[in-house]
């Protein structure tokens, strides 16, 4: 069982139900073939459309002597977890939800498949445009302010 408790994901799997990426598709009780997911017994397929409700995810990168753009290919992603309160070392295993913060919190970046092959293994990049930035910010003051986390 995982500690970490996700705070802040971009990727390509944060979209709305009402997003331009997805279409909808007859209800019913059986997953249909294409459905990518389900909400309130109506299921989902991927469209190719852009995002249109503004959670894309990451710019692509393309290189050191590439300017992104809004309008330029997408994907990979940025994760930020933090382990809850209750999930300290001095209350785990215990009864009380009561534990002290814990200073540490995890980091995740993907890079986008077509970028594979970084300079060293292991290493991804993505370009973060300012609404994205913005989130992670706050995400990140978050965390730092505050005492109780979940
Ligand atoms: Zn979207």
């Amino acid at each position: 069982m995982s500690i970490y408790s996700t705070w802040l994901t971009i990727d390509d799997n944060d979209h709305a139900t009402h997003c331009a990426v997805y279409e909808r598709m007859p209800a019913g009780d059986d997953w249909p073939d294409g459905a990518v997911m389900v909400a309130g017994g109506i299921f989902y397929r991927r469209t190719e459309q852009a995002c249109t409700c503004g959670n894309p995810p990451p710019l692509v990168y393309q290189g050191s002597h590439v300017n992104p753009s809004q309008d330029g290919p997408r994907g990979g992603g940025v994760d930020v977890a933090a382990i809850p309160n209750h999930c300290h070392p001095q209350v785990r295993g215990t009864l009380t939800d009561d534990g002290p913060p814990v200073e540490f919190v995890r980091l995740s970046v993907a890079e986008d498949e077509t970028t594979y092959g970084g300079p060293q293994p292991g290493y991804a990049q993505v370009v973060l445009d300012r609404a994205q930035v913005e989130r992670l910010r706050d995400t990140l003051t978050n965390w730092l302010d505050t005492r109780e986390r979940w």
